[in-house]
Order: structure tokens, then sequence, then C-alpha cells
């Protein structure tokens, strides 16, 4: 007798991330490798967090506080909402998963967008249930293709906004009014996790008001992009209590560290780090759109701390060659990539290199 596996996972592939750095420097023998490729901050994190987590050095031993208290308490003050409509998560990733095993069903009909946040599809496929796939328009989320594609058997929504990768956002006034239209069974998961990067003020920048008009709403926010805290894994969940209360049965007990818990409570404080990173962010994007105009090349304007580019050749063969020049970015599909925006200097060796190998 041989050992079987829920079928649900047999056709799923294991996430595959980019190369580290020091295996790109063995491999092509290279000194200085940047990576352009998972949305990292350049400026690294806040260095008060630094700080706070050598404070915790002493409490290695000590299991964290399974119920994150403190952090939790932090985050309802600094965003004005309840700390029991707040659950903080490792990364918004475990929450991707936790959300799924939470609602998803055999059989239940899932909506999601065709190139979007890669997790809410394989978590979604992981619990049985069917995907409904509605296209981009313009590298833009469709509301209106998503809320034509409800049926009775529809159970939840994934939304990114901004959308990675394409990096392309939608307004307050859309969103309002696909949620008006959304039954209020179906769960709407809402990711912000580029929501710091964002410049355009029709953006719902407060959002957590939703949650009193929409009880099926789920925010999603991470700590690993603009405060640059993504080796420690944490993020933040903003839902009703009864919608919480859920996944906290079956959230592990100790699932946010107690250096992740210190270092994102020292996080929300600096708001200073924050404004610099938006600002690095908003140079090099401004940088970036000019060196691209000029080389002739199209791309979807971002909200985000990444591009997405047409390099009109296979995106594939451009990423292995700038990878051979000690550059990685991501190759998305086709002749589509994206670019995480870097330091001026970073962006400017990327630029160097992408005009050599195109
Ligand atoms: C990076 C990212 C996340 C989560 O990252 P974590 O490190 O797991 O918090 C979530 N959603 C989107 C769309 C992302 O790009």
């Amino acid at each position: 007798m041989s050992i079987t596996f829920r079928p649900q996972i047999k056709d799923l592939a294991a996430y595959k991330p980019g190369k580290p750095i020091e295996d790109v420097k063995k491999e092509y023998g290279l000194t200085k490798v940047i990576k352009l490729a998972s949305n990292e901050n350049p400026l690294g994190c806040s260095p008060k967090v630094k700080e706070a987590i050598t404070n915790q050095f002493d409490q290695l031993s000590l299991y964290p506080d399974g119920n994150a208290t403190s952090l939790k308490e932090a985050i309802a003050s600094k965003f004005a909402i309840k700390a029991t409509q707040v659950l903080p998560s490792s990364g918004s990733d475990e929450m991707v998963d936790q959300v799924a095993k939470t609602f998803i069903q055999e059989g239940d009909e899932v909506i999601l967008a065709d190139v979007t946040f890669p997790r809410y599809l394989s978590t979604t496929k992981m619990m049985g249930g069917i995907p409904v796939v509605v296209p981009l328009k313009d590298f833009s989320y469709d509301l209106e293709g998503m809320s034509k594609a409800i049926t009775d058997k529809t159970r939840l929504i994934w939304l990114c906004n901004p959308n990675n990768p394409t990096g392309t956002m939608f307004t307050e006034k859309t969103l309002i009014d696909f949620l008006e239209q959304v039954p209020a069974n179906i769960i709407v998961i809402y990711d912000e996790a580029y929501r710091e990067f964002v410049t355009r003020d029709d953006y719902p920048m407060d959002s957590t008001y939703l949650l009193e008009k929409y009880p099926n709403v789920i925010i999603m926010r991470t700590f690993s992009k603009a405060y640059g805290l993504a080796a420690l894994r944490v993020g933040y969940t903003l839902a009703s209590e009864e919608i919480l209360n859920e996944i906290n049965k079956i959230r592990g007990p100790f699932n946010v560290n107690t250096l992740a818990q210190v270092a994102a409570i020292s996080a929300l404080e600096d708001e200073a780090f924050l404004q610099e990173s938006y600002q690095v962010n908003v140079d090099g994007k401004n940088y970036l759109y000019d060196t691209f105009k000029e080389m002739g090349i199209e791309y979807a304007p971002s909200e985000t701390n990444h591009v997405f580019f047409n390099t009109k050749k296979d995106a594939n063969e451009v990423f292995i060659a700038l990878q051979r020049r000690g550059v990685i970015i991501r190759p998305i599909y086709g002749s589509y990539a994206r670019v995480s925006i870097g330091t001026m200097e970073e962006n400017k060796i990327f630029i160097q290199h992408l005009k050599e190998v195109l």
C-alpha cells in the first residue's frame, strides 16, 4: 500500500522564490548583486526597530505572547479601531492561508483576478474551491467584471489594492460601488500590502471605516514592505470580532514571534522612517518612468514599490541576462516583468544593464 495525498494538493506547485543574492554571486562569479525582485524596502528598516529587538535577546527562551496583546493595542490605537478587531499573523501570507481554511469549502466558487498575488489561487485550490478567474483590464482590477461573476455558489472574493505585480490601484468610489453589489454572505478579502506607497488621493487610505458598513470585509496589511520587516514575518488583519474569533480557532498558538511583535510596535512609532521610504520610492518611480519613456518601454502606472513593464522580449530571457550581470528582477508572464524600486543607485545600475540587455 502506498501513501496518498489530498487530491486538492496534487496539481499545486510549490512557491518558487527568486534566488538569494549569495547564490547568484556564486553561480556567476559576481561580487556585487542587487535584488529588485521581492519588493523589499531598499532602506532596510527603522533603526528604532533594531534597538527594540536587541533588548529582547534575553527573552529568546520564552514563548511569545500568543495573544500579541501589546501589538494589537498599538495597531488599534494607531488606526482608531478596537483591539478586538485586530489579528496579527506571521506575515499576511499566513493570513491568506488561514482565511482560506476558515471559509472555503469543496465546490465553493472563489473569485480572483488573473494576474495578482499567487497565494490567492493556490490556497483556494488547496481547500477544493473553484477559482473563477476574472482578467485584469488595462493591468487593473475589473471590479465590474468581478461583480458580474458572482453566483449563488460564490463564497469569497480576493482583492489586492494596489495590485501586485501590476502596481495599479482602484479608487475608493470603485471599491464602495463594488461592495454595494456583493451579497452580505460573501467574504471580501481586501489586501493592502502596498497601501503605504500610494500617492493618489482617491485611494481609500482609511479603509477601516468600511468594516462597520460591510462586516463581510477582511482587511489585510503587512510590515514586510514599507516597514521593511520581511524577514521577521509579521502582518495583521482587521475584521469583525465574529470573523476574527473563528480564525483564532485555527491559528497556531504562537504564530507571531516575540521579535516580530516588538519590531512591529516600534516600526509603527517611527513615522519618519515610513515617510523616508515613501519619498525614496516616489523619486525612484519617477526616475524609472522617465528612463522607460526615453527607452520606449511601456509600463503600468504604479501606486506600489514596484513597476510592471513590457520588455517586448521573452521576459524570462531578459531576467536571466540581467541576473548574469548581477541584477535580479521578476519575470511575470510573456514579455512582462516586474522590477522593485530600489535606492537611486540600484535603480541606475538596473537601467544601465537593462539598456545593454535589450
Ligand atoms: C508581499 C505581499 C504580501 C505579504 O507579505 P507577507 O510578507 O507575508 O506579509 C501580501 N499580499 C501581497 C499582495 C504582497 O505582495
